[in-house]
């Protein structure tokens, strides 16, 4: 049912056909003034198209009831009809990824091409699919034809693969470049084709179908056949699970959502939430790294990003690409690319994509440690190399370390809110200042003993202790202490004004 669907529907007219307008007024222009190329490259993705131009353009040329200036076949004259049952000897089609294509060529096109069409005022037309398969000896004894073409003779050569197309093929071809067909025009001519067939389907689940078929009309039809032929007439979105694969996207949704939150369990547990209900993995790949790829795509190019997905989706991939980095979505695509390219080898299924998830948050993880300094409204991006946790103690008990230095000098305890914690590891704390004199007051000896022992007790650990002039102290400070000016005030009025 599926393929017949497709058969029944191929256009017969150009005006059927969908998408590829510029292709088709080109054609249809070299048809109506009789200004013919001898050979033509139809490069694109499959079920585009190509076949079905390429056979309406050799019927309409071979058509005997074709007025002058038009460029319609009438379709039912004698060269019409046994073009449309695939009977006609002036049209030629060979499928060069079958052997018999490559084997016959010689025989097939370059002896074939000396003989002139049966219907004298039309042309014989050879058709050569998947051209790109043809061996190198095919595509010499072909270079010569074109070289030298007979009269009244076309070539059409057809290759998703343009890049294993010889260049002197190429450049002696008026070539073609078909796009994926645009899922509106996807939509609207299943929309037809249910009207032809009288069955009832929400646009939703066309919808579903033209997504799932990628641009490629010839799938996008064979799932709707596929799906009439199951139906008795009304279509419901049970029967559609059956043939469709199943929609992945909340569950994505949910895995995406683990690893911008930073949470390895919960996505390493989705994952085999999904695997246990058998979700077919291979789908799952790719809908994460295209549901990733739009997350990037949107962050980049922004709301006027026309999504492939639903609109429901579109605020959900808005939350991710704010949610995160440019750099680490790149990231994350990488990984996941890597990951699943050698999925092949892996004894477990899912562990490609566990690794992935692994690989990315570990770098992620280190990362956070190392920025965590930020606090929501600040402007700061400079890595500071401090941990949560230290960060924490010491934000709550900085005027306690202050508080403790009061009894030794005051200005020195108003000093050192001015400070704040720039780097730390287990054993050294480097406390950034505003301007090397400070540093001058607070590196004297019992004063940095003070700080020293302050800082121990407060982290309850032995630390030393080190200053730096911040480049960045505004920011920085302003992070570590909040919006107050408490401390800044203090010290205009310690040092007399000489802080500005
Ligand atoms: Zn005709």
């Amino acid at each position: 049912m599926s393929e017949v669907l497709y058969r029944k529907y191929r256009p017969k007219f150009f005006k059927e056909v969908v998408g590829q307008r510029p292709i088709k007024v080109t054609l249809e222009n070299e048809i109506s003034s009789g200004q013919l190329a001898h050979a033509y490259l139809f490069v694109g993705p499959r079920g585009t198209g190509k076949t079905t131009l390429a056979r309406l353009f050799a019927r309409s040329l071979n058509c005997l009831n074709r007025a002058q200036g038009s460029t319609e076949p009438c379709n039912t004259c004698q060269t019409c009809q046994s073009n449309l049952n695939n009977q006609s000897l002036d049209v030629i089609e060979i499928d060069a990824a079958s052997h018999t294509g490559v084997d016959n060529v010689r025989e097939n096109i370059i002896a074939n091409a000396q003989v002139p069409p049966f219907n004298q005022k039309g042309y014989k037309v050879f058709v050569i699919d998947e051209v790109h398969m043809l061996s190198k000896s095919a595509f010499n004894a072909l270079l010569k034809t074109l070289e030298e073409p007979p009269k009244q003779i076309i070539f059409i050569l057809a290759t998703t693969e343009i890049h294993k197309v010889p260049e002197t093929i190429i450049s002696r071809c008026q070539r073609f470049d078909f796009k994926k067909i645009p899922q509106a025009d996807v939509i609207k001519r299943l929309t037809e084709i249910i009207e032809w067939e009288k069955v009832q389907m929400d646009e939703n689940i066309l919808a579903q179908i033209a997504r799932r078929s990628e641009g490629c009309l010839r799938d996008a039809e064979s799932i709707l056949g596929q799906i009439i032929s199951l139906a008795n007439g009304k279509v419901t979105e049970d029967l559609v699970s059956l043939v469709l694969p199943r929609n992945n996207w909340q569950e994505i949704d949910i895995l995406l959502e683990a690893l911008r939150l930073n949470n390895l369990s919960a996505a390493l547990n989705q994952i085999n939430k999904l695997v246990e209900e058998g979700v077919d993995l291979d789908t799952l790949h790719n809908d994460l790294l295209s549901y990733v790829r739009q997350v990037m795509l949107y962050k980049i190019i922004g709301s006027e990003f026309v999504s492939d997905l639903d609109t429901n989706w579109q605020n959900n991939i808005k939350i991710h690409a704010e949610g995160f980095k440019l750099a680490d979505l790149s990231r994350l695509l990488n990984i996941l690319l890597n990951k699943l390219s050698h999925k092949q080898q892996s004894i477990i299924d899912q562990l490609p994509l566990e690794l992935a998830c692994v690989e990315f948050l570990l770098i992620s993880q280190e990362k956070q440690t190392a920025s965590n300094f930020s606090s929501p409204n600040s402007q700061n991006t400079t890595g500071l190399e401090i941990n949560p946790q230290d960060l924490d103690v010491l934000q709550n008990n900085w005027h306690k370390l202050a508080d403790s230095l009061k009894s030794l000098n005051h200005s020195v305890s108003a000093l050192i809110k001015s400070t704040h914690p720039l780097q730390i590891n287990e054993k050294v704390i480097v406390l950034g200042c505003e301007f090397s004199f400070h540093i001058e007051q607070l590196s004297k000896n019992n004063i940095k003993q003070a700080i020293e022992e302050s800082l121990s007790d407060i982290l309850a650990r032995n630390i030393a202790v080190n200053f730096e002039v911040d480049d960045d102290y505004q920011n920085k400070h302003q992070d570590f202490k909040g919006r107050s000016e408490e401390g800044i005030d203090e010290l205009v009025n310690v040092f007399g004004g000489e802080i500005v």
